[in-house]
């Protein structure tokens, strides 16, 4: 169907190949893609690609409003928006009832660099959601302890804690270093 404009800059979709044997709504201006899961699911199963129905049915909506909120071109609802990676401060739109995602430009093209395209139903559902949540809280622990003791003493205690925990004395050295010298 021609006529729909985009829902993130209201410039003119166009239906094209995003990849090879798939095809979504791509806007012409802002180049971000609307995709149609169940297309999307589709061109998994021509490419061989085995999809469980548990992982799309267990889709759940991890809503995360944010000030920039879009709304569906088919049903007027707002998107919730899903973490894209815990590296990349991205977010994908979905509208849950359509069954559609919106992509900012750089996003398909951010799975497509990490070969991992065929991979957004499992970023969409509720076990990806956690998982990557739990990345990014890993990270930012890491970041604070960095700040805390520096890069060079962070380097250390990693060193340090990797013998450690690979040592198969490792409670004894623990309580020898907590212990006052002589
Ligand atoms: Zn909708």
């Amino acid at each position: 169907m021609s006529g729909i404009s985009c829902i993130s800059c209201e410039g003119k979709l166009q239906r094209s190949e995003i990849q090879h044997g798939l095809k979504a709504q791509v806007c012409a201006d802002c180049g971000g893609v609307w995709l149609d899961l169940d297309e999307y699911k589709e061109w998994l199963l021509q490419t061989a690609i085995v999809v469980h129905e548990g992982d799309f049915s267990s889709l759940v909506e991890v809503s995360e409003q944010s000030p920039h909120a879009l709304f569906c071109s088919d049903c007027d609802r707002m998107l919730h928006k899903y973490r894209l990676s815990p590296q990349l401060p991205v977010r994908i739109d979905r509208c849950s009832p359509c069954g559609k995602v919106w992509l900012d430009a750089p996003e398909w093209q951010v799975l497509q660099q990490q070969g991992e395209t065929t991979e957004l139903l499992r970023v969409l559902n509720d076990r990806g959601q956690r998982e990557i949540r739990e990345m990014e809280a890993r990270q930012r622990r890491e970041q604070a302890d960095l700040r805390r003791f520096g890069a060079v003493d962070y380097r250390r205690l990693q060193d340090v804690r990797s013998w450690l925990d690979s040592h198969p004395l490792r409670a004894e050295l623990l309580a020898y270093l907590q212990k006052p010298a002589n």
